[in-house]
């Protein structure tokens, strides 16, 4: 969340890169645009999540006027090394905003049956506004069941089906992270987005189904794309907004890319060498994009910084 004149400043900088594109009638719709030879512009989602949490900072300090502190409890259950870096990093993030956070540590062995009255434990707890149970759970245990054990007034995850419902009707109050933080780096961008294509691949319940639901919100039009897709090529070339969220390294090629195109990298891929790629060719598409996410410091910190944002809001509901 970037201030007003910062965000005028972007508007005025991706306004150079405005083009009329087509005639389409009575109107010219304008692509936001970059010479195919041009390199695209970095959308830095590291820095555009330290303002996100320094405003989050702000909220828990006009809380603690009223004399609440957000609480945030996560559960982590089995032994995935993700996981727990995931879990490590959510909890710095909380302690740097000032938002009280507890961790429910078991064993792969745990049972459903101790996750589900642990939950309803927190769920009765009013120091705990925020309950997050990180995926994914021991295989023998059903993800769904303990997802829906959770308040809905504290799923923060946004993934309770009260709240993807609500999100369907454009209703929503708590929005799964990821799908969030996709839409924060696109309105930071400047991207206008009604009556534009937007392409999601992936269709997952927490990232691409959600996403996809928050452009048309935004009067985009949306394909989604996946694993039977035919043709993706064709699809992906059409999109002026392109995110993808798949989980296969360098997916998106630049031939893929429209020119000009704001595509977003969700992907998170650890190759064998052991460092990180998203799903995009960032070397190759940066040539032909007219945005694009890094990975590692695109979309990852805003998952965790709208994670933070919809604790507070849950604390101030
Ligand atoms: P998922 O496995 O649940 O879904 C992957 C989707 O990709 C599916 O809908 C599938 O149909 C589609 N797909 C698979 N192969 C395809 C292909 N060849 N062409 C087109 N579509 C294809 O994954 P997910 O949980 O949605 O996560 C997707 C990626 O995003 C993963 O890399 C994950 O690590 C990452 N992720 C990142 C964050 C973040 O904070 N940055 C958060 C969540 C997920």
């Amino acid at each position: 969340m970037g201030s007003l004149f910062e965000s005028l400043l972007l508007r005025l900088a991706s306004a150079e890169g405005v083009r009329p594109k087509l005639n389409t009638g009575n109107r010219v719709a304008q692509v936001v645009d970059c010479p195919p030879s041009m390199a695209a512009r970095i959308l830095d989602g590291k820095a555009l999540a330290a303002a996100v949490r320094a405003s989050v900072k702000e909220t828990v300090a006009r809380l603690a006027a009223r004399g609440v502190r957000p609480g945030l409890a996560v559960i982590l259950a089995g032994d995935n090394p993700a996981s727990a870096v995931y879990v490590r990093n959510k909890a710095r993030a909380c302690e740097e905003t000032g938002v009280r956070s507890e961790v429910h540590r078991y064993g792969a062995d745990v049972t459903e049956r101790a996750l589900l009255d642990r939950i309803a434990a927190l769920n009765a707890d009013p120091g705990v506004h925020g309950i997050l149970v990180q995926l994914p759970l021991p295989g023998r245990i059903n993800a769904r069941r303990v997802l829906e054990a959770v308040a809905p007034a504290k799923d923060i995850d946004g993934f309770h089906f009260e709240n993807l419902g609500a999100l369907v009707a454009g209703q929503s109050k708590l929005v799964p992270c990821t799908p969030a933080g996709v839409m924060r780096l696109i309105e930071h961008a400047g991207v206008t987005l009604a009556g534009r294509h937007a392409v999601v691949i992936g269709r997952s319940s927490i990232v691409g189904k959600p996403l996809a639901l928050l452009l048309l919100q935004k009067d985009a039009t949306v394909t989604i794309c996946h694993s039977k897709t035919m043709e993706l090529q064709k699809l992906t070339r059409e999109a002026d907004v392109l995110v993808a969220a798949v989980g296969r390294p360098k997916l998106v090629t630049a031939a893929m890319v429209k020119p000009g195109a704001c595509v977003i990298d969700v992907g998170i891929n650890r190759l064998p060498d052991g460092t990180l790629a998203g799903d995009v060719d960032f070397d190759a598409v940066k040539n032909v994009a007219g945005w694009i996410t890094p990975v590692p410091g695109g979309v990852g910190p805003m998952t965790i910084a709208l994670l933070l944002e919809n604790c507070v809001r849950a604390a101030s509901i």
